[in-house]
């Protein structure tokens, strides 16, 4: 029934009167009980909120909350005081750019995509224990950070970054470093003698037909470049995991430090196997001592991995903003599969077997060339030899 506005209104009959006055009273109740709820929710809330901020507060560890965009949306205090951003700097920026990535290198020297989009897309945590991030000042923190999906009904809305200050790691890792390298070093001069002087024995042995002679003293020869190696790497050892530390980086020439490189690496009987090509001069700013050792990792393999009469060839170039050592070899050359894994920890090729070795020198190559902004990877075809090139950014 419709009634119009004209039509005078027909007052209600008492039990009507009293239906429509108890419907409202339950109406009300219901709205009482609702707002109650609601209260007792929002106190709930309010107390997991207090109970979560306390916790990601009083933290010492930061921890960065992303969207499913791979934009931050919350930081804790102790992440806005290691990172030295305010939270209002950090949240919008992408996780990419707050935790860069430098691992995973390919071998055409890109790197795979993003783990930390892996997170988001696909769900699979991430560990990076050794990961450069980057302040407010320019200045690099070493840190370690593990990145887990934040999933919601199965879905993946997000992703939560935890990361911790390995500075203090890192500077005991330097001081055991320089203490084992001294060691090294006051072990090895005696050695270069040695060695030297068991080649020169080898060579008068050979020239006066005493073959028989001649063979024990080359057994010395072997020992002591066997002792060298051993000393590499003890070094080599401490410093993998120190790889990433503060820089000390100078402005010097590559060109003559490779040169120089040569020089002191290359056993004078080698020294003939190895060319090298550059330019004139080339300016690059860098930590000289990590820079030394990429360079004698490389070539140590070079001459490790090929036989004695394969010719290597060191080149220093510039390509359009990076300077590039190249170490060219014709050895024993690296299979497709292991090409992919080169560059991890302890990794060694099959084919590489016979021949002594860690695993760690390309490894903490990586790390050094990584540290320094640059790129390092390997071509190569199984039987017929290896590249391997560093590119380091020029000084802008
Ligand atoms: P190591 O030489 O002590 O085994 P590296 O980290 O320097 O450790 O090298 C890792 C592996 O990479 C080697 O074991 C070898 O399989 C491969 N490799 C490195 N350089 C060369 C090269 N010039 N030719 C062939 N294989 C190489």
């Amino acid at each position: 029934m419709t009634t119009s506005p004209d039509e005078p209104q027909r007052p209600l009959s008492p039990d009507a009167t009293g239906r429509v006055l108890d419907d409202v009273r339950a109406v009300n109740e219901q709205l009482l009980l609702a707002g109650m709820r609601e209260q007792q929710l929002a106190e709930q809330l309010g107390r997991q909120l207090a109970f979560t901020t306390a916790i990601t507060t009083s933290l010492g560890d930061g921890i960065c909350v992303f969207d499913v965009a791979g934009r931050c949306t919350f930081v804790n205090p102790a992440a806005e005081r290691l990172l030295d951003w305010t939270g209002d700097d950090l949240r919008g920026r992408l996780i990419g750019v707050i935790f860069p990535v430098q691992e995973t290198p390919t071998t055409s020297g890109g790197s795979v995509p993003a783990p930390l989009l892996q997170v988001l897309h696909v769900g699979t945590p991430y560990r990076n224990e050794e990961a450069l991030l980057v302040r407010r000042d320019g200045g690099t923190l070493p840190t370690a950070y593990s990145a887990a999906p934040m999933i919601a009904d199965g879905q993946i809305v997000g992703a939560v970054v935890t990361f911790r200050d390995m500075s203090e790691v890192r500077r005991l890792q330097r001081v055991r470093e320089e203490y084992l390298a001294l060691i090294s070093h006051d072990l090895r001069a005696p050695l270069t003698t040695i060695y030297g002087r068991a080649q020169l024995l080898v060579r008068r042995l050979t020239e006066q037909g005493m073959v028989r002679d001649a063979a024990s003293a080359q057994l010395l020869v072997d020992s002591s470049r066997r002792m060298n190696m051993m000393l590499e790497d003890l070094v080599q050892r401490s410093r993998t995991d120190a790889a990433v530390e503060a820089q000390h980086r100078v402005v010097v020439d590559l060109v003559a430090l490779v040169q120089q490189m040569l020089d002191q690496t290359i056993a004078p009987d080698e020294r003939a196997r190895v060319t090298f090509e550059a330019v004139p001069a080339l300016l690059v700013r860098i930590d000289v001592m990590q820079i030394e050792r990429v360079v004698v990792n490389l070539l140590t393999n070079a001459l490790k991995f090929s036989r004695r009469e394969q010719p290597i060839v060191v080149r220093v170039y510039e390509q359009g903003s990076e300077a590039l050592i190249a170490v060219v070899d014709q050895g024993i050359g690296i299979a497709p599969e292991d090409l992919r894994h080169l560059f991890k920890k302890h990794y060694r090729a099959h084919a590489a077997e016979p021949i002594t070795g860690n695993g760690l020198g390309l490894y903490s190559s990586w790390l050094s060339v990584a540290a320094h902004g640059g790129r390092l990877w390997a071509e190569s075809v199984a039987g017929t030899g290896s590249t391997f090139i560093v590119a380091l950014p020029l000084p802008v």
